[in-house]
C-alpha cells in the first residue's frame, strides 16, 4: 500500500468509540466508510449522521486503514470470517485496545500493518473534546510493520481523531492491554465503584440518612476528582481543610492498606498471566450469565435509587451520556499538569 496523507478509512462498529472516531476523522477531511451488520442497533444512527454504511465485508474491501471498533469479544470471529478474507493486501489494521492481539485471539495476516490507537477516555468525550478544538490524550503502538509506514498510519489516524493534539505516547500492545485492564479493574471502574458502595453502606448501616451518605460518598467524589485532574493530589490539598487533610493522611491508609495493595498485585498478576482474559473469554462464550447477574446487582444497589431521586433535582445534569458535559476541568485551558 502506498502511504497517502489522507488514507481511505473504514470503521467497523459504530458504538462509543466508533461513532466518535468516524465523526472526527470525517471532520478532519478523511474519506470514512462505516461497516455494520444490516439491521444492527447502530446502523440507523450511522446513516442519520450521513455516513455511507456497508456490510462489514464490503466496507473493508477498498480501505487503506480498517479500524476494528466492535466489542472486543466479537472481534476474533469478525476478523476471521469477515475482515481477513476481504481486507486489501498491505492495508493497515487498527485496534483501539490491544486485547485480542496481545492474548493471541487474533493473529493478523502477515502482509498487513497492525497498529493500536487508544484514546484514554470514553467516546463521547473523544467527540466533544475534538469539537471544542482539543483532543483526549491517546496512546499508540505498532504490532506489525510490513510497509515501513505503520507508525505514520497510527499517528495520522491519531491526529485525525484529535488524539495527537494532546501528548500522544508510544506504547506497546502488551503495555496498553495490561495497564488499561488494570486501570479499569483496580482503580477507575472496579475500585472506585466498590469504594463508593462500601462507604455508602457503612454510613447507612450505622443509621445515617441514605441521601446524606450519597452526597458524601458519591456526589462529592466528582469534585475531588476534578481537583486531581487539574493539578493532582497537590491541588486537592490546596482546596480541602486542614481537618480533611489530617483525616485523609491518617485514615486513608486504614482503607488502602497492605492487604489492598496485595489484592491490587493479584489483579495485575491475573492480567499478566492471562487468567483474567481466559475467564472473560469463557464467560462470554458461555452466554454471560455471571456477568449479567453481577451487573444487575450493581444496577439494583440501593444507592442507585437514592441517587436517581436526588439527581432529578439537579437540573444541570443531562440524562444521555452522549450529551454529558465534560468535567469542568476539561473546559479550562490545558496546562502542563493536565
Ligand atoms: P460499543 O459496544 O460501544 O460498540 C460496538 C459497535 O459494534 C456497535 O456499533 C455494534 O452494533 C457493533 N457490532 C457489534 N457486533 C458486531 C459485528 N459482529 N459486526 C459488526 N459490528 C458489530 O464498543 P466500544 O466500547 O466503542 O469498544 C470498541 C473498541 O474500543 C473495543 O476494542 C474497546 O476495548 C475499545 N475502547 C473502548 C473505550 C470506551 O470508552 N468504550 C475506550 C478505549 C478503547
Ligand atoms: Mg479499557
Amino acid at each position: 500500500m502506498t502511504s497517502t496523507s489522507k488514507p481511505r478509512i473504514t470503521i467497523v462498529g459504530y458504538g462509543s468509540q466508533g461513532r466518535a472516531h468516524a465523526l472526527n476523522l470525517r471532520d478532519s477531511g478523511f474519506d470514512v466508510t462505516v461497516g455494520l451488520r444490516s439491521g444492527g442497533p447502530t446502523e440507523t444512527k450511522a446513516r442519520a449522521d450521513g455516513f455511507t454504511v456497508k456490510a462489514p465485508a464490503d466496507a473493508v474491501k477498498g480501505a487503506e486503514i480498517v479500524a476494528v471498533l466492535t466489542p472486543d469479544m466479537v472481534q476474533p470471529q469478525l476478523y476471521g470470517e469477515v475482515i481477513e478474507p476481504n481486507i486489501a493486501q498491505g492495508a493497515c489494521l487498527l485496534f483501539a485496545h490491544g486485547f485480542n492481539v496481545h492474548y493471541g485471539q487474533i493473529t493478523p495476516r502477515e502482509d498487513l500493518d497492525v497498529v493500536l490507537v487508544a484514546p484514554k477516555g470514553p467516546g463521547a468525550l473523544v467527540r466533544r473534546e475534538y469539537e471544542i478544538g482539543r483532543g483526549v490524550p491517546s496512546v499508540y503502538a505498532v504490532h506489525q510493520d510490513k510497509s515501513g509506514n505503520a507508525e505514520t498510519f497510527a499517528l495520522t489516524y491519531c491526529a485525525g481523531i484529535g488524539g495527537a493534539r494532546q501528548n500522544a505516547i508510544r506504547t506497546t500492545f502488551k503495555e496498553e492491554t495490561e495497564t488499561d485492564l488494570f486501570g479499569e479493574q483496580a482503580v477507575l471502574c472496579g475500585g472506585a465503584t466498590k469504594l463508593v458502595q462500601a462507604g455508602w453502606e457503612t454510613l447507612v448501616e450505622a443509621g445515617y440518612q441514605p441521601e446524606v451518605a450519597y452526597y458524601e460518598c458519591l456526589h462529592e467524589l466528582k469534585l475531588i476528582v476534578d481537583l486531581f485532574y487539574e493539578g493532582g493530589v497537590t491541588r486537592m490539598h490546596e482546596f480541602i481543610s486542614e481537618t480533611a487533610q489530617y483525616g485523609a493522611l491518617t485514615r486513608g491508609p486504614y482503607v488502602v492498606d497492605d492487604n489492598t495493595r496485595a489484592q491490587m498485585k493479584k489483579v495485575l498478576t491475573e492480567i499478566q498471566d492471562g487468567t483474567f482474559a481466559r475467564q472473560w473469554i469463557a464467560e462470554y462464550a458461555a452466554g454471560n450469565a455471571n456477568y449479567k447477574s453481577m451487573k444487575q446487582a450493581d444496577l439494583e444497589h440501593p444507592i442507585e435509587a437514592v441517587g436517581k431521586k436526588l439527581r432529578a433535582n439537579m437540573k444541570w445534569l443531562s440524562t444521555s451520556p452522549q450529551q454529558a458535559q465534560p468535567p469542568a476541568a476539561a473546559l479550562e485551558p490545558q496546562t502542563a499538569a493536565a
